[in-house]
């Protein structure tokens, strides 16, 4: 996809970006400073629309917050799918504070303390846990509280993902309980002391491949039947992760996501609902939901030449937007998609490389980006930066003022 293709969901007038119908010269206005991250909420509202026209019916469709923890986002998006997913007691807090209910939260991520174990034993939320000893700690804290934890088994499956952007399953990993020891691990609790519901397997991320997304799915629900006969009670819960991705740059093409739900039917249909009629299937997505709403927007503050070079310095940078500088897990640095906003039907200018205002030579947002020429007071507009924006990236680094986010 080009960078002018992403605007048409956003839309544009008199040649200013728009964001939730505002043009970006009066939005920008409103936040009273660059740089800021604004969310299209309208946007969120039909992705989640898409995802459930394109997913089996019995499908809880789960948010997972760390995409995008912003409390204003999460409460949307709380309005709109059916289970929140969060990886830290703060996360656990923002999705609480929405009123979804606990039983439709879950608490996944290695090194959960004693207190977070606590903090989620006492809301009552699902806790996956990630090994034997935390399992372990789980029980105790439920013994102090006298109540009985929630718990599924968070499993690291005996295959891989191939094509995912950041792998999270598959051989050694910090993440989940080895597929081989669940059994005897399953065979070591007291069923009064832990509600054991069922299992969640997330193999890995920002996944383009309908092909490889369906024989994930495939492999994880002969993995879950394989485990689930050496649970006690009732299974009720089965998590099969995501990893949908969204096109980022200029090679990526679209996911085929109704090709990915026609396929998770028959495997429901054909295989899981069978043999676990309770349970409650989970598909967890973060970026795909939020990603593409979120548009990044920093004011050009110079305009220079460097022997031969055009550069476009701008008041934000990889402290606000680490993914886009290629520096939150990519192997080679490419461009995100970006224009820009207040100049969105003008022709190309020639190419120019946007740099952030922090004195590293890492904050490059845009190598040779083709853009209309540049002026100082323009908007550039970086696409893609709903999810793992400014959470993901180290705002104290060169002690700049924090962007503010709006939703919009
Ligand atoms: C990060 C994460 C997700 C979301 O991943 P996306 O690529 O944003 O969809 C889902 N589940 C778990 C357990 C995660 O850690």
């Amino acid at each position: 996809m080009r960078a002018t293709d992403h605007v048409g969901p956003f839309g544009d007038v008199e040649g200013q970006l728009l964001v939730g119908g505002i043009p970006l010269d009066r939005l920008c206005e409103r936040v009273g400073s660059t740089p800021f991250f604004a969310y299209d909420r309208a946007q969120i509202s039909s992705r989640v629309a898409e995802v459930r026209e394109a997913l089996p019916e019995r499908v809880a469709l789960g948010y997972a917050v760390k995409a995008n923890p912003m409390p204003a986002v999460v409460q949307h998006l709380a309005g709109l799918v059916d289970h929140l997913d969060v990886a830290s007691a703060g996360e656990l807090a923002v999705a609480l504070d929405t009123g979804q209910q606990p039983t439709g939260i879950s608490f996944a991520g290695p090194g959960k303390t004693d207190s977070e174990l606590r903090r989620a034993v006492a809301a009552g939320v699902t806790v996956e846990v990630e090994s034997r000893t935390e399992l372990q700690r789980l029980i105790r804290a439920g013994k102090e509280l006298t109540l009985r934890p929630r718990a599924a088994v968070r499993v690291n499956p005996p295959f891989a993902v191939k094509g995912s952007g950041m792998r999270m399953g598959g051989g050694p990993q910090q993440f989940g309980v080895d597929s081989e020891v669940v059994p005897s691990l399953l065979g070591e609790v007291a069923e009064h002391d832990v509600d054991i519901l069922g299992f969640h397997v997330f193999a890995g991320s920002q996944n383009l491949s309908a092909a490889i997304i369906e024989e994930a799915q495939q492999r994880t629900v002969e993995l879950v039947l394989e485990l689930a006969q050496h649970v006690r009670g009732t299974v009720s819960y089965v998590n099969l992760g995501g990893g949908f991705g969204i096109p980022y740059f200029s090679k990526d093409q679209r996911l085929d996501l109704s090709a990915v739900g026609r396929r998770l039917t028959s495997l429901l249909d054909g295989q899981l609902v069978p043999a676990l009629p309770e349970a409650t299937v989970v598909i967890e997505l973060g970026r795909y939901l939020i990603g593409e709403a979120g548009v990044y927007i920093c004011r050009v503050v110079d305009v220079k030449e460097s022997r031969g070079r055009s550069y476009a310095v701008v008041d934000g940078g990889l402290h606000h937007q680490l993914a886009a500088s290629g520096n939150f897990g990519q192997v080679i640095r490419r461009n995100y998609p970006m224009i820009l906003g207040n100049r969105v039907t003008d022709a190309p200018g020639g190419p120019v490389t946007v740099v952030g205002s922090l004195c590293t030579p890492l904050d490059v947002l845009g190598e040779q980006v083709d853009l209309p020429r540049v002026e100082v007071g323009d908007f550039v507009v970086v696409f893609q930066a709903g999810a793992y924006g400014f959470t993901a990236s180290p705002t104290a680094f060169l002690s700049h003022p924090a962007p503010a986010e709006v939703l919009v």
